[in-house]
């Protein structure tokens, strides 16, 4: 066993499939593969403050919902830490610290802040916690030494501002902090699932989303109210796939034995789509078939989900827990930090000491 795994969510709202198939699904085959010494699993609540101070209950109720979500999900809180960022005060100390070793242009580059700018339409007036917020995800992330980030593409520019940080760390004060790598899903559909608008992502700020807690009758509704192909308006009209949420959600979930279940017409996906491609294939019947297959992939979930439920302070008590655990880690890399970058005035006197060195005495 070898390596350390740190990812996390904004509790700005209930976790979607896109989370599921971006991240979610990795984070628990990853911690059931028994590979990784330690699992830190953060509920992002400090930096959903930085695009939501003015709404503190939003962020609040969604600590309990993403917290359900993990549990549903398979996190194994015998194994893998969930903690609330917040409640840990050596990540904003960090954070404070690493500001020194960033520039702002190197944060105006950063192309998913940009994006995400854009989206909030904060214009000139972007929070500085905001516009930072990379700076914070790097303490979260060195704090706990992590070597392995299981996040979705769009944190990509996060990790490497992340190890351009520790970089520069390390040769000014010393190897202390480690490096991390993304870990990305393989299946490219899970990248950067499109909502069921057909925009580019599923977001929860965008209102496109399929919720993991979403009831089958939710589902349904969305399923058959989604984005497909504009141009395929009869059956008979030869349709695309390609962009094509619809079969998105199918490459990101499908797996061939629902097709004996459920759509016995076709073998594999591949031959559902070829027949989309040359016409013939109706709208309806390819968003039954995925209303199929998404209940089958949300069943157990919603089950694990509902068996939480019933005993909430079971749920309170894993956060606690994570977080002190959590708390642990992250102050003994403070203290290292802070060695090295020669602020434990403190510790053994060692500020005396330098001095009576120094001067002689
Ligand atoms: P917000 O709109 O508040 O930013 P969000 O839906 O973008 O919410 P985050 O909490 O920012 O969700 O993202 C959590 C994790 O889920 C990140 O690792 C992110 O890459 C991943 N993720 C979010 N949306 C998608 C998606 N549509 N497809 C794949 N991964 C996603
Ligand atoms: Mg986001």
């Amino acid at each position: 066993m070898s390596g350390i795994i740190l990812t996390g969510d904004r509790p700005t709202g209930k976790l979607h499939v896109g989370h599921f198939v971006g991240s979610l699904r990795q984070r628990v085959a990853l911690q059931n593969s028994n590979k990784f010494d330690e699992i830190f699993i953060m509920i992002a609540d400090a930096q959903a403050l930085t695009d939501n101070a003015d709404n503190p209950g939003k962020v609040r109720e969604n600590i309990i919902e993403v917290a359900l979500d993990y549990l549903s999900v398979g996190i194994d809180p015998s194994v893998s830490n969930i903690f609330i960022q917040s409640q840990i005060p050596q990540l904003t100390e960090l954070t404070f610290y690493y500001m020194n070793l960033v520039t702002v242009s190197r944060l105006q580059r950063n192309p998913t802040v940009k994006a995400e700018i854009q989206m909030r339409n904060f214009e000139t007036s972007i929070p500085v916690g905001f516009f930072t917020y990379p700076i914070s995800q790097a303490a979260d992330i060195t704090a706990f030494k992590a070597t392995a980030v299981p996040v979705g593409e769009d944190q990509e520019p996060m990790i490497e501002q992340t190890r351009e940080i520790v970089r520069k760390f390390n040769s000014v004060y010393g190897e202390v902090l480690v490096e991390p790598e993304i870990v990305l899903p393989d299946n490219k559909a899970c990248l950067r699932l499109p909502g069921t608008d057909g925009k580019a992502k599923m977001s929860k700020s965008l209102g496109n989303c399929i919720y993991l807690s979403d009831t089958e009758a939710d589902v349904k509704t969305k399923v058959m109210n989604m984005f497909t192909d504009p141009d395929h308006l009869k059956v008979t009209d030869p349709g695309k796939v390609d962009g094509n949420p619809v079969f998105t959600y199918l490459d990101a979930f499908c797996k061939d034995e629902y097709f004996a279940q459920y759509c016995p017409d076709y073998a594999c996906l591949d031959e559902m789509k070829a027949h989309y491609k040359r016409g013939g294939l109706g709208d309806v019947k390819v968003k039954k078939f995925l209303l199929a297959v998404l209940n089958e992939e949300l069943a157990p979930i919603r089950a694990r989900r509902a068996e939480y439920e019933s005993r909430l302070s079971d749920v309170y008590d894993i956060l606690k827990t994570g977080t002190a655990v959590a708390e642990k880690k992250a102050a003994e890399t403070l203290a290292e930090v802070k060695s090295a970058m020669k602020i434990d005035y403190f510790e053994n006197d060692v500020i005396l000491r330098a001095y009576k060195e120094k001067n002689g005495r």
